[in-house]
């Protein structure tokens, strides 16, 4: 039988299970416990953070932000729309409009030309949107500084969803420490794990302990039960949260190893008629939490589901590019600026398996099984 090479899988270093046995050992199984409060300090240090909430999925903490935020029923909210999924439904778990926003070529990110212009347009009209959720997509951070720029000319907050993209940097600084709220994901696909989890980071300090009062139920300070305000249990596991310290020792090795991946998927299929890789945008790092590329079908041979599927056929888990949020189903009804560029990524886009533990072996099967379907051609 041939080994499964799969999209991206957990992969632990050596502390996690010496953490898991603490939180064992003192018994601190539950929601609350030290190993929670170390892993939101050690997780401020490297993304350059104030203040941060560990709760249990990046959804949940965006669901929070735009909470805290202050998005209600009727509310729109401008997104990225070639992202996934999550970047957006926690706008209608609050009865918000998500309202799409097309990506640019150079990041696949949110472009910040087409954001000042709609913002610019939406501010005559009076019909400003109540927050603006970008994605910093595949490991590569949005062009924030213009994206800022734009939604401080009209004073609306910014929510960065970093999920994808922790360990990656814009000038030197992570993605997800610019708007009012960052959120990350440490889901079993991330580039690092607690099996699930997430953390909200802000640098106003009262915003992050009303995530923390919002995850836990919002209880009032009183001995008996006392709400005022619907809350959420959202807060991260003791032990999960030490699994999440172990990994935050070994991100810098991850980054390395999922660039690494990209280095040799590039050097070997780069050249090929009609192969274009996930351009890296010139302001920092890419983590290349996943590699990316397009597929023209004219001059490749095959188009991205004809590969996707032949590379299948060799149980090789690749995927395409995320389905933009304006062509799902479940908002058909909402409004889309632009389009046509996350139309065209999706289309010709495919994900390579990208774990930081693959092998050599892993992804030199990967490249023959691609190259194979040219030559096929
Ligand atoms: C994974 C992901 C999320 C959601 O994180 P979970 O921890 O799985 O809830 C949100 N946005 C993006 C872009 C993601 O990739």
């Amino acid at each position: 039988m041939t080994k499964p090479i799969l999209l991206s899988t957990p992969h632990m270093g050596d502390r996690e299970l010496k953490f898991v046995q603490e939180a064992f050992d003192t018994n601190w199984i539950a929601p609350v416990g030290p190993h929670i409060d170390a892993f939101e300090q050690e997780f401020c240090k490297i993304v350059g953070a104030s203040h941060a909430a560990a709760v249990t999925s990046g959804t949940a903490a965006l669901h929070l932000a735009l909470r805290l935020i202050g998005v209600e029923s009727g509310d729109e909210v401008f997104c990225s729309t070639l992202t996934f999924i999550a970047t957006a439904s926690p706008i209608t778990y609050l009865g918000g409009k998500p309202v799409f926003v097309d990506s640019d070529r150079t990041t696949w990110n949110i472009n910040p030309s087409l954001l000042q212009e709609v913002l610019d347009q939406r501010a005559k009209l009076g019909k400003l949107p109540k927050a603006v959720v970008i994605v910093h997509l595949y490991g590569q951070s949005a062009d924030i500084d213009p994206i800022l720029a734009a939604c401080n000319t009209y004073e609306i907050p910014l929510i960065e969803d970093a999920a994808e993209s922790l360990g990656a940097t814009y000038k030197n600084r992570s993605p997800g420490t610019f708007g009012k709220i960052g959120i990350y994901s440490f889901n079993g696909n991330k580039i690092i794990t607690t099996s699930g989890g997430g953390m909200l980071v802000s640098e106003d300090e009262s915003l992050i302990q009303k995530a923390r009062f919002l995850a836990t139920q919002a209880r009032d300070r009183a001995p008996h039960y006392q709400h005022s305000e619907i809350g959420y249990n959202y807060r991260l596991s003791n032990v999960l949260a030490g699994i999440g310290r172990g990994q935050l020792q070994v991100l810098e090795q991850r980054v390395q190893a999922r660039r690494r991946n990209f280095e040799v998927y590039q050097q070997a299929l780069g050249n090929l008629p009609g192969i274009e890789f996930m351009p890296e945008a010139n302001f920092g790092r890419a983590t290349r939490w996943l590699t990316c590329l397009t597929i023209e079908p004219d001059a490749f041979g095959a188009d991205r589901e004809k590969v996707r599927l032949a590379l299948a056929e060799e149980q090789i888990e690749a995927r395409p590019v995320w389905k933009p949020l304006h062509l799902q189903p479940v908002f058909a009804e909402c409004e889309c600026i632009g389009g046509a560029i996350a139309e065209d990524l999706f289309k010709r886009g495919l994900c390579l398996p990208s774990g930081s533990n693959l092998t050599t072996e892993d992804l030199h099967r990967v490249i023959d099984a691609v190259t194979a379907i040219h030559r096929k051609q």
